[in-house]
């Protein structure tokens, strides 16, 4: 069989604990058999971040927005602990906020189903793709425990010298204040990515908010998402029969609870945070998500929802085996790979991420399964494979379909 060959390299962002391990493994036994693959190579690993300023995590966001492309693995975000594990400069800032800022882009979740693993939710049919605002509200806040009578009060002072006040409360005892904002521009590129992935995978967008209470701010949110539509996509989703749907928060939730799934549920930040825990404990396992971070210039950024895996890799480390699930690494990978086919025209690479994907789920339901799937699956007669039996199992698989 002759390899399938690239044309464009894919920005590959390699990174830390098992899911290293998982990613060397992944390439070995899946892609480089296959493929002539063509990378351009960064090491996002903690060690070379620190060794590079994190220099290197900006040079593969920059590589990012120039290919179009990349696929990245999880990545530890370092804090207290992991200053002294690996003696570093500085603590340096979570690779994913950094490349996500740059690329000022949207993630969109999603559970990979498989059968013999069903969602809590009877209905859902197919998958929910959570769309998470990433920037504002309440996670940059600005809060004040109110320490007893007096006037809160809501200031902007304008550039050039206007002022907006309105009183918040008059206190006549204790309480807390909070001020939180957005930006019109955040906004718009988070509609934009919304709408551009719904043409991009042929699912309708669902869009919520509390807009009859925050008659402002929410409001805003529903303004923007309902004017870039208007203007800019509405016609190209007559064509391609998908629809925008706008209702309150509360009323999508019940609404999501007894639909069918197959669509795409953009979310405010705070309801993003809440009800992405919400779709993806219902569908078994963070291992079982597929996460793209795109851009409202159309950039994809794959890579898997779950991070470094650090108790499994601790147990390797030990050199006691390991049951570590590679499913939503692989699908990064063939997430990646598919797009990068689909822009520069190789259906070859296409249909190989497509059976990749196929013989990942094949595999699965003839019972072969790492640890986490199987005590959650219906099905009978499992055998549970250790981290890289299942991936050769997969190639077993795969050779069969190619
Ligand atoms: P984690 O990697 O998500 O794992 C937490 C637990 O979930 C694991 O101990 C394991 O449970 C289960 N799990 C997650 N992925 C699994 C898989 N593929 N197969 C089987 N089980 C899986 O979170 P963590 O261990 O708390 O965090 C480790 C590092 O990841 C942190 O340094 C954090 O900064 C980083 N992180 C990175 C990203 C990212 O790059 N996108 C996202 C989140 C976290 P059991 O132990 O019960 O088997
Ligand atoms: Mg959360």
């Amino acid at each position: 069989m002759t390899k399938i060959k690239m044309t464009t390299p894919l920005v590959e962002m390699d990174g830390d604990e098992m899911t290293r391990v998982l990613w060397k493994i992944i390439k070995d036994e899946l892609l480089l058999p296959f493929i002539d693959l063509n990378t351009e190579y960064y090491d996002l690993g903690l060690e070379y971040r620190n060794e590079t300023n994190d220099q290197v995590t900006i040079d593969s966001a920059n590589a990012t927005m120039k290919y179009g492309v990349a696929v990245k693995c999880a990545t530890i975000t370092p804090n207290a602990a992991r200053m002294t594990e690996y003696n570093l400069k500085e603590m340096w800032k979570s690779p994913n906020g950094t490349i996500r800022a740059m690329l000022d882009g949207t993630v969109f979740r999603a559970p990979i189903k498989v059968q013999g693993i069903n969602p809590c939710v009877k209905n859902w049919e197919k998958p929910i793709t959570l769309a998470r605002h990433a920037y504002g509200d309440v996670y940059k806040n600005t809060e004040i425990k109110v320490p007893g009578s007096g006037k809160a009060e809501l200031v902007f002072t304008g550039s050039d010298g206007q002022v907006i006040r309105k009183t918040i409360m008059d206190f006549d005892g204790p309480g807390i204040i909070q001020g939180i904002h957005n930006k019109d521009k955040s906004i718009e590129s988070f509609a934009r990515s919304c709408f551009n992935y719904a043409l991009d995978t042929k699912q309708d967008v669902w869009f919520a908010t509390k807009d009859t209470i925050s008659k402002v701010y929410d409001h805003n949110f529903k303004d923007i998402f309902q004017e870039i539509f208007e203007n800019e996509y509405k016609k190209r989703f007559d064509e391609a029969g998908i629809e925008y749907f706008y209702t309150l928060i509360d009323d999508a939730v019940a609404r999501v609870m007894k639909a069918k799934g197959g669509f795409i549920w953009a979310c405010k930040n705070y309801d993003g945070d809440v009800m992405s825990d919400m779709v993806s404990s219902a569908c078994g396992s963070l291992a079982m998500m597929t996460s793209v971070l795109v851009s409202p210039t159309g950039v994809y950024e794959y890579e898997a929802a779950h991070g470094t895996v650090q108790r499994h890799y601790y147990k390797h480390l030990k050199g006691e085996e390991t049951s570590t699930n590679s499913v939503a690494t692989i699908f990064a990978w063939t997430g990646a790979l598919r797009k990068r086919g689909e822009l520069d025209g190789i259906e070859e690479l296409c249909a190989f991420a497509d059976k990749l994907e196929e013989a990942t789920l094949s595999t699965i339901e003839s019972g072969k399964m790492t640890k986490d799937l199987a005590l959650i699956t219906d099905i009978k007669d499992v055998t549970v494979l250790n981290s890289e039996d299942f991936i050769k199992a997969i190639r077993e698989t795969l050779e069969k379909k190619l």
